[in-house]
């Protein structure tokens, strides 16, 4: 069967074709760095991990963006709270973030842009909407107008009939009852402090939604094939992308949508407002590994809500280390004599892994093979009935697997791989000519004793002696 997604702005299940064969290109809202992300948004960092490795296991190249959020009302309010300049302040939440996602085993992605460092490419959006008729400006604040906009509402399915549109609205997050014209643009005001862009469009900053638009454009290219978020995303934020970059350029922005359910505790969305939340490093604390983390955000379907609770995180470590264990147990197995049973119940799970995950990423009914897979084996294991020619197939099996769940405990996290990471944000931060974040990390590398060597065939590392 083919690869099929619900697509949040059709409401229907689809099958995934990709704009360019055997590529896909994806963007996914990264976190807004004025706090540590708590794990309901890990939730959904980790389902797009899901979604970007199966696409991968699938065959496809994907090429995949997450911005960082490094300028937004919060932002402003909470760094002028403590008295810090913008990158003072969101630097350090920034670095966690990457930290946490190296504990969590999520896999890094091709672009990780600072929405800060896009401004001149938001400030030519907005040139086009206004050429376009569909901006216009108050005071130095421009607004997209979406009574000019005829698609307005049809991501989030918003009766514009039925509403009655304020008339304007600065704040970045508001609800569908006071769906209004948004704010692309938002002059400097007092509150502001220093900062502020000096710009063709006046002295100002930009409008979060505004950000997504410019960062996606500018590194996917007009059109292409998925963007996702959690549920919270898709209005006002996915709704106002749509209206920004398909008003600006005239042609669909994206041709699938996807987006994940919330967290819940108690019934209510784990949120930094609420604060009924758990950071990742709360948890750690407790005692609970990353992997357990990972293992319990997501062996639920990525559309239904997942309440949190720490014996949901007890049984997602007692799963992990059956798995664990399986993989273990089973490498120290010599062989014995085959019964001939083995090949057809590795066939059988590989089909249903596949089947389950491309129906829309049905992780339970892919986990339910895994598990049955290690359930049939360790029994011919137990009778002796397995050749070493299947346990080397059974292994291979769920190490291919293992690329999408990476539920094995004794890879990941390793000094390789962290210094890798590293140096993968340090060409991103360069290829954003964010040269400050470069040379941080450069000396974070540095106090860790590994040493950078530019070479025409690209960075080298080795460790200090
Ligand atoms: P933020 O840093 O608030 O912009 O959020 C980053 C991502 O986490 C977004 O895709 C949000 O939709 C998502 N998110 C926020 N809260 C939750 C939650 N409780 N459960 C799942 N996803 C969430
Ligand atoms: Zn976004």
């Amino acid at each position: 069967m083919a690869l099929r997604f619900k697509n949040s702005y059709s409401r229907q299940v689809e099958e995934f074709k990709p704009i360019d064969e055997g590529k896909v290109r994806m963007y996914t809202c990264g976190p807004t760095v004025y706090l540590f992300a708590h794990i309901g948004n890990f939730r959904t960092f980790i389902f797009e991990d899901l979604l970007r490795r199966y696409l991968k296991y699938k065959g496809y190249q994907v090429t995949q963006v997450m911005n960082i959020t490094d300028i937004d009302d919060k932002i402003i309010r909470d760094s002028q709270k403590e008295s810090k300049a913008l990158k003072e302040f969101t630097e350090p939440y920034t670095k966690a973030f990457f930290e946490d996602i190296n504990v969590l085993g999520i896999e890094r992605v091709e672009h990780y842009p600072h929405a800060t460092a896009y401004i001149k490419q938001m400030v030519e959006i907005v040139k086009k909407l206004v050429d376009n008729g569909l901006a216009y400006e108050v005071d130095g604040n421009y607004y997209f107008k979406i009574s000019a906009f005829k698609d307005y509402g049809k991501l989030a399915h918003l009766d514009m009939e039925g509403l009655k549109p304020g008339a304007r609205v600065a704040s970045d997050e508001y609800d569908k009852e006071s769906v209004s014209d948004f704010a692309l643009w938002k002059a400097w005001d007092e509150k502001d402090g220093n900062i502020f862009w000096e710009t063709d469009i006046g002295k100002g900053r930009p409008g979060w939604h505004l950000e997504c638009s410019a960062m996606s454009m500018e590194i996917l290219g007009e059109h292409f094939d998925i963007h996702t978020g959690g549920v919270d995303n898709m209005f006002p934020h996915h709704e106002n992308e749509i209206a920004q970059s398909e008003g600006a350029t005239g042609q669909k922005f994206v041709n699938y949508w996807l987006h994940s359910e919330y967290l819940i505790v108690e019934g209510k969305k784990m949120s930094k407002s609420l604060g009924n939340y758990y950071t990742l490093r709360d948890v750690l604390d407790k005692g609970y590994s990353g992997k357990a983390v990972r293992y319990a955000l997501m062996a639920t379907h990525y559309r239904q809500q997942l309440n949190f609770t720490f014996q949901g995180l007890d049984a997602a470590g007692n799963a992990l280390e059956r798995y664990n264990d399986f993989i273990a147990n089973l490498k120290d197995f010599a062989g014995g004599e085959s019964d001939g049973n083995a090949s057809e119940i590795i066939e059988k799970a590989k089909s249903e892994f596949e089947n389950a995950l491309d129906d829309d990423l049905n992780i339970s009914a892919a986990l339910a093979a895994v598990f049955d897979l290690i359930r049939d084996i360790n029994r011919l294991k137990a009778e002796d009935k397995l050749s070493a020619e299947e346990r080397d197939s059974a292994l291979e099996t769920i190490a291919r697997f293992d690329t999408v769940l990476n539920f094995r405990t004794e890879s990941g996290g390793s000094l390789d791989e962290q210094v890798e990471a590293l140096i993968e944000e340090r060409n991103q931060a360069r290829a954003s000519k964010d040269f400050a974040t470069s040379d941080k990390i450069r000396d974070q590398l540095l106090e860790m004793g590994i040493i950078l060597e530019d070479t025409p065939q690209g960075v080298r590392w080795k460790k200090k002696v």
